[in-house]
């Protein structure tokens, strides 16, 4: 084992509250960053000889390591994973690409409609695994195709846009697979415009969340079909449930929901990451005694 740690260079107990977003999460037992195909192939050789799982993982903008840690390695890729490549009528963009330098990169080859991106913290493979979206976009509708690692056969397989399964705020998840890459669609429109909906964007972002505070963008799903009852309609989203649900003290502490936005809540840092949890838990429970609605989480939230 010693001799694949110092090929891979491979770190134990990585603390992930140190890179999360939201500034809180338990230890993984091992990580490593990945820069090509030929490594991650001899990587995946090594956790399946020695049954040592692992979790993919992007800008860490919407994943929660419980305080029990994870028992395996986290995987980050970068290098190859990080290119951008301009074809005739798409744009190919390794996995580990930020939104933020996808949308700018787009901004100067007048490419449009990746204006949201511009808001939102994570990495292209982050997003092809929810299906991120905001104002009127989701990724999977401007999907030509993508490239995943199986890490069972160790090959490379692409798939079409239409091959995927994908839902509000659920992407390509399967268990064995790494998003690689994918081909985005290039429609070219005006830089300005490009650039002045960018703006706006990002003004709208700032007047209506919290965009400093330690958060995980919103919470919760926005439920698809709600049982109409006396008071509320099938038009409700998660903010509004919960506003109506909860009092004043989920307002304040060293986890509490946003004034801005009752979807989003803000963190002390190095809060103990299941004091996050059983907070989204009390929230859950007080929607379902209030409305008889589940709500289901965005956040991903990994360990036992
Ligand atoms: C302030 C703020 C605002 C946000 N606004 C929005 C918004 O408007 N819309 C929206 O949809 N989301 C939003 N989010 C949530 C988040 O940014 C998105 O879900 C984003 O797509 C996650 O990307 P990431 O790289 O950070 O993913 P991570 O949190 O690192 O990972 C998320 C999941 O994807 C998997 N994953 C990541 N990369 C790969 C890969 N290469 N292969 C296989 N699996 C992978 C991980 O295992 C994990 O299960 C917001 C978050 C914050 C903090």
């Amino acid at each position: 084992m010693q001799e694949e740690f110092k090929k891979f260079n491979i770190k134990t107990n990585y603390d992930t509250s140190k890179v999360s977003w939201l500034k809180s999460g338990g230890i993984a037992k091992y990580f490593c960053n990945i820069k090509n195909v030929i490594q991650l192939t001899e990587l995946f050789e090594f956790l399946n000889k020695n049954k040592i799982p692992f979790l993919t993982i992007g800008n860490f903008s919407n994943t929660l390591i419980k305080s029990s840690g994870f028992d395996g390695l986290l995987l980050k890729l970068s290098g190859d994973f990080s290119n951008i490549n301009l074809n005739q009528e798409t744009v190919t963009v390794g996995s580990s690409v930020l939104d933020l330098k996808f949308s700018m990169f787009c901004y100067e080859k007048s490419i449009c409609d990746y204006e949201y991106l511009y808001t939102i913290p994570g990495t292209i493979g982050g997003n092809i695994f929810m299906n991120a979206g905001c104002y009127g976009f989701e990724i999977k509708d401007q999907i030509h195709k993508i490239k995943t690692f199986d890490t069972l056969t160790l090959k490379i397989q692409e798939l079409s846009g239409d091959e995927i399964n994908f839902s509000y705020r659920k992407g390509f998840q399967e268990k064995n697979k790494i998003i690689l890459s994918v081909e985005l669609i290039a429609k070219l429109g005006s830089r300005d415009n490009i650039k002045r909906r960018m703006k706006d964007l990002d003004q709208k972002r700032n007047e209506t969340q919290p965009r400093r505070a330690n958060c995980c963008g919103s919470i919760f799903k926005n439920p698809r079909s709600l049982k109409k009852s006396d008071d509320f309609d099938n038009k409700l989203s998660a903010w509004k449930l919960i506003q109506s649900s909860v009092d004043d003290s989920f307002y304040s502490g060293e986890v509490k929901l946003s004034k801005k936005h009752s979807n989003f809540f803000e963190n002390e840092p190095y809060i103990d990451p299941d004091k996050l949890e059983s907070f989204l838990k009390n929230i859950e429970e007080k929607v379902m005694l209030k409305h008889n609605i589940k709500l289901e989480k965005e956040l991903r939230i990994i360990g036992v």
